[in-house]
């Protein structure tokens, strides 16, 4: 989030500046990826249950078609800014060449706090959202997706409110849809399971075993809920973990089935910090980030390891699952000391996988089995993990320089390619 001085923009673009610069790129090869292609902001207009009409703020932001369509999720949160839709919509163009789909980076959100509306507001305000943004999105040019309080019931109204514009259904417009609407199967979960995948691999080059291995994981949304569930049926311990109510503690690992299922509540989501603990204890957000643990997994928002966390830190390892979790200045800091960050542009790439996967199920008008979209996912995410090792190495830097070096040298190419 945009404060304390901290711009997502400016840092992602002073990422890509030292990425060029270490593959000796000229101005002409890169300089085209520091600005989005198009931004737009709408406003929106919506009628709230007791008649007023209220106006909404919203953005999409298209950063890069260079590789394919534009994709990248839609995000529901009070912060939202066009400086951190930006933001976002780069870091997809560069997660989406990491993993080597063909499509390019958009970003879209409205500064909303969804849980303030009820669910017919909401609808009608991702309705006339989908209508402001029609211009930009489709199939072909940009396709949205769930992300930070968005999944699958508002990818539905979205695609719904685009196939009525259309005059027929275009389920290839959007995607982590429900699954009896052209979604796809093992979407909900993609983005945790390839957090997972990651997570086990990193292990291994660090030498720590994975059963046992100490967790702690700031979210508990759509992917840290997920990879806290996978990584303790790996037999980890997830010694930490929380929402924005509370962070919870137990040195011997939580129970997450529990914790989950609490969570789930009836259809509302409860906060964790009305959650009966039966062993354990309650912490600050900061002492979680700074726990004893070896692996740390921010799942939340940007700008959560900042200095301060940095230096503090005890983990050996940080696996991104978040977008932007961590300051340039953290970063820095984490390399200084040794911490292995695997940078979310790869490590959360998982979501936007299994998108790709169940856009070319949709424009094929075909159904892939569970099983076979998570052993491609799988496929998919240990050879870019292994290709990000590979740049690291050859240029003797981290895993997120190697990350951004070889998307950028992908997209350095494409570009030249097509003149
Ligand atoms: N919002 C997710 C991300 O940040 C998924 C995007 C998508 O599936 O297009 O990667």
């Amino acid at each position: 989030m945009a404060g304390n001085g901290y711009n997502p923009y400016e840092e992602v673009v002073s990422v890509i500046e030292k990425a060029a610069a270490m593959l000796g790129l000229g101005e002409n090869e890169y300089k085209m990826f520091e600005y989005p292609e198009r931004e737009l902001k709408v406003s929106i207009p919506v009628e709230m249950d007791d008649k007023s009409i209220k106006i909404f703020e919203g953005y999409r932001v298209q950063h890069s078609s260079c590789r394919g369509p534009c994709k990248g999720g839609i995000r529901y949160h009070p912060d939202v800014n066009l400086d951190e839709v930006k933001a976002l919509a780069t870091w997809m163009t560069f997660k989406c060449a990491v993993v080597n789909i063909p499509y390019g980076g958009a970003k879209g959100g409205i500064k909303v706090n969804p849980r303030e509306l009820s669910k017919e507001e909401l609808k009608r305000l991702t309705k006339n959202y989908t209508a402001r943004i029609l211009p930009l999105i489709g199939p072909d040019s940009d396709i949205p997706a769930p992300d930070v309080n968005t999944g699958e019931e508002i990818m539905g109204w979205i695609m719904d409110a685009y196939s009525m514009y259309k005059g027929q259904n275009v389920f290839s417009v959007v995607t982590g849809k429900p699954v009896e609407i052209g979604g796809s199967l093992g979407r909900r979960e993609a983005t945790g399971r390839g957090v997972t995948i990651i997570t086990k691999e990193v292990l291994k080059r660090a030498g720590i075993p994975v059963k046992g291995a100490r967790i702690a994981i700031q979210g508990i949304g759509n992917a840290g809920g997920v990879a806290a569930q996978q990584l303790e049926n790996e037999g980890c311990k997830i010694v930490a973990i929380s929402d924005t109510s509370a962070s919870l503690y137990n040195d011997e690992g939580l129970d997450i089935e529990d914790i989950l299922e609490y969570k789930k509540g009836n259809g509302v989501k409860r906060p964790l910090s009305e959650y009966n603990f039966r062993a354990g204890k309650r912490i600050s957000d900061f002492e979680l980030l700074t726990c004893d643990a070896d692996v740390l997994i921010p799942a939340a928002l940007e700008n959560q390891v900042n200095e301060r966390v940095a230096r503090n830190l005890k983990a050996k390892v940080v696996v991104e699952a978040a977008n932007g979790p961590t300051t340039l200045e953290a970063d820095r800091i984490l390399e200084e000391k040794g911490v292995m960050v695997v940078p979310d542009i790869l490590a959360n790439a998982g979501g936007v996988v299994v998108s790709y996967f169940e856009w070319v199920q949709n424009n094929q008008a075909i159904t892939w089995e569970e099983e076979e979209v998570n052993h491609k996912l799988e496929k998919v995410m240990l050879k870019a993990f292994n290709d990000v090792l590979k740049k690291a190495g050859e240029k003797n830097t981290t895993l997120r320089m190697g990350a951004y070096m070889l998307a950028l040298e992908r997209l350095a190419k494409v570009n030249k390619l097509r003149g």
